[in-house]
C-alpha cells in the first residue's frame, strides 16, 4: 500500500469519525485507520453520550443510532465510608426530544454504528491498521507509517485522533501529561434484567439514568466513581489520578472493587453478572495542559488534545466531536485554498476558541489543581459533613437544642470552620 488521500484520520473515537463524516460529506477523500478489529472495539463499555454536536452532524440521530437509555435522572452523591448524602434531580423535560442530548450508550455498538455513518458518506475506514508514525519530508507532516507491508500513506492533512494515550501526539511535541492529571477509568458492564433496572432506579421504560459518586467512593482516593443504565446492563465504574495508583501502589480493579462494595453502591448492582472490564486513561489537565494543536499538515483532535471537561460535568464525547468538527471545517478551508500551512490549519484554534469548547476548559482551568491541593475532599470532609448530618436526624431523647450544641461542638473540634468556608469557596469552581 502506498497511496495518496487528501486527509488521512487516525482513530475512528467520536472525534475521528466526526472529523471524516463531515470531510466525507463535503467530498474529502478520507481514510481513516483504527487498529481495533472494529471500530469501538478498542473501547469496550460504556459512557454518557452528549451529543449537541452530534445532532449537528445527523439530525435526530436517536432515531437510529444504537442509544441505550436518554438520561433523565441525574444523582450526585457524597460518600463517606459507610454513608451518603446526595442531590437527586430528574426533569420531564429530559424525557423528550431532544433528550437533553445525553444518552448511555455502549461504545462497541455506537462507535460502530457511527462509523458505518461515515462509510455510506464516502470515507474509507480501514480496521486492524495501527499507524506507528508519521512521513516527514522538507521538515513537514506528509502522511503516515500504517503497520502493515508497504503501510506508506499520504495526504495534504493528518488528523490525530488516536485518544489519551497518543504516541503520535507525542512523536509531534505533545509532552507526557503529568500523572495526577492522566485519570484511569476502570470499567465493567453488569447485566441485569432491563425491568430490574427500571425498578431499581426508578424509570420508566427507555429512560436512563447517572448516578456520580464524589468524596470517598474510592476508599479516601483522590477520585470518583458512577454507575450509569443501559437498556439491560450497569455500567460501573471509578476514575482515579494514575500518580495515586502509582505512588500508593494501587490496584485500579481493587478501587473498583472497593466502590462496588459500598454500601450506597451495592444494591444498585445486586444480582447483576460481569460481562465486560476495560481500562482507558482520560486526560483530565484541563486547559493548562492543552498541547500545540495545529502543525503544517497536521491537527490534534478529541481526548489525544485534552479536550475533556475536568469538572463534575465530565464531558469528553462531546467536545471530541467538536474538535473533529471544527477540524474538519479546516479542512474544508484548507483544501479550497490548495494550503495546509499552519497558518490556514490555525482557523481550527480560532473556531475552538469561539466555542464551548475551550471557554469551557477555561472556565474550569482550575479544577485540577484544586483537586490536587485538596485532598480532604476525599476523605475528611464527606466524614464530618455526614457525621454532622447524622447528628442532625438523629431521635434522641436530649432537647433539639442541646443535641444541636453537641454536634456543632463536636464538628469544631475535628474541623476548622473557617478554612472549610474558604475550601467549599475555592471548590465552588468543580461545579459554577
Ligand atoms: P477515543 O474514543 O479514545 O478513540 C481513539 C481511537 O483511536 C480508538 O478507537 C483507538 O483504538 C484508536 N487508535 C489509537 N491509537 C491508534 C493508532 N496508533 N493507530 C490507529 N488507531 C489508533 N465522556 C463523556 O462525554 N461521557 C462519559 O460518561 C464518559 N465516561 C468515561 C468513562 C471512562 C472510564 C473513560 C475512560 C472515558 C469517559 N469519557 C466520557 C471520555 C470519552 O470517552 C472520551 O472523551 C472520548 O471517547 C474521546 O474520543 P476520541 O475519539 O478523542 O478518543
Amino acid at each position: 500500500m502506498s497511496e495518496r488521500f487528501d486527509a488521512i484520520v487516525v482513530g475512528a473515537g467520536p472525534s475521528g469519525i466526526a472529523c471524516a463524516y463531515k470531510l466525507a460529506k463535503s467530498g474529502i477523500n478520507v481514510v481513516v485507520f483504527e487498529r481495533g478489529g472494529a471500530p469501538g472495539a478498542k473501547n469496550v463499555s460504556g459512557g454518557i453520550l452528549y451529543s449537541t454536536i452530534l445532532n449537528k452532524l445527523i439530525p435526530e440521530f436517536w432515531k437510529e443510532a444504537p442509544v441505550e437509555r436518554h438520561v433523565v435522572r441525574r444523582r450526585y452523591s457524597f460518600l463517606s465510608k459507610d454513608s451518603d448524602v446526595s442531590f437527586d434531580l430528574k426533569f420531564a423535560s429530559f424525557d423528550r426530544p431532544p433528550y437533553n442530548y445525553s444518552f448511555t450508550v455502549l461504545r462497541a455498538r455506537f462507535d460502530a454504528w457511527f462509523a458505518k455513518k461515515a462509510e455510506e458518506a464516502g470515507a474509507l475506514i480501514i480496521t486492524e491498521a495501527v499507524v506507528d508514525d508519521f512521513i516527514m519530508e522538507d521538515g513537514r507532516i506528509r502522511g503516515v507509517k500504517v503497520r502493515r507491508e508497504g503501510g506508506e500513506v499520504y495526504a495534504d492533512v493528518v488528523i490525530c485522533a488516536e485518544g489519551a494515550n497518543s504516541v503520535l501526539a507525542e512523536k509531534a511535541g505533545r509532552k507526557r501529561p503529568d500523572p495526577f492529571s492522566m485519570v484511569l477509568g476502570v470499567k465493567e458492564v453488569i447485566s441485569l434484567p432491563k425491568d430490574i433496572i427500571e425498578d431499581r432506579f426508578s424509570l420508566e421504560e427507555g429512560q436512563g439514568a447517572s448516578f456520580e459518586f464524589f468524596g470517598e467512593a474510592l476508599g479516601g482516593e483522590a477520585g470518583s466513581g458512577f454507575v450509569y443504565t443501559n437498556t439491560d446492563t450497569l455500567s460501573v465504574g471509578i476514575g482515579c489520578p494514575v500518580s495515586a495508583l502509582k505512588d500508593k501502589k494501587l490496584k485500579p480493579n481493587d478501587l473498583l472493587d472497593s466502590f462496588k462494595k459500598h454500601p450506597s453502591v451495592k444494591n444498585l448492582l445486586r444480582g447483576g453478572a460481569i460481562e465486560e472490564y476495560s481500562a482507558h486513561l482520560i486526560p483530565e489537565g484541563g486547559y493548562g495542559a492543552l498541547p500545540e494543536l495545529v502543525k503544517d499538515g497536521l491537527i490534534l483532535v478529541g481526548d489525544c488534545a485534552g479536550f475533556v471537561n475536568p469538572s463534575v460535568y465530565k464531558e469528553g464525547s462531546n467536545l471530541a466531536m467538536a474538535s473533529g468538527l471544527f477540524a474538519a471545517e479546516t479542512v474544508i478551508e484548507a483544501k479550497k485554498k490548495g494550503d495546509f500551512s499552519k497558518k490556514t490549519l490555525d482557523g481550527y484554534v480560532k473556531r475552538l476558541a469561539g466555542s464551548f469548547v475551550v471557554k469551557d476548559l477555561k472556565r474550569y482551568k482550575d479544577v485540577p489543581g484544586l483537586l490536587r491541593s485538596t485532598p480532604e475532599l476525599f476523605k475528611e470532609y464527606p466524614e464530618r459533613v455526614l457525621e454532622l448530618l447524622q447528628g442532625y436526624f438523629t431521635v434522641s431523647d436530649e432537647s433539639k437544642e442541646d443535641a444541636h450544641r453537641e454536634i456543632k461542638r463536636l464538628f469544631r473540634s475535628k474541623v476548622s470552620v473557617w478554612r472549610l468556608l474558604f475550601d467549599i469557596y475555592r471548590l465552588r469552581r468543580l461545579i459554577t
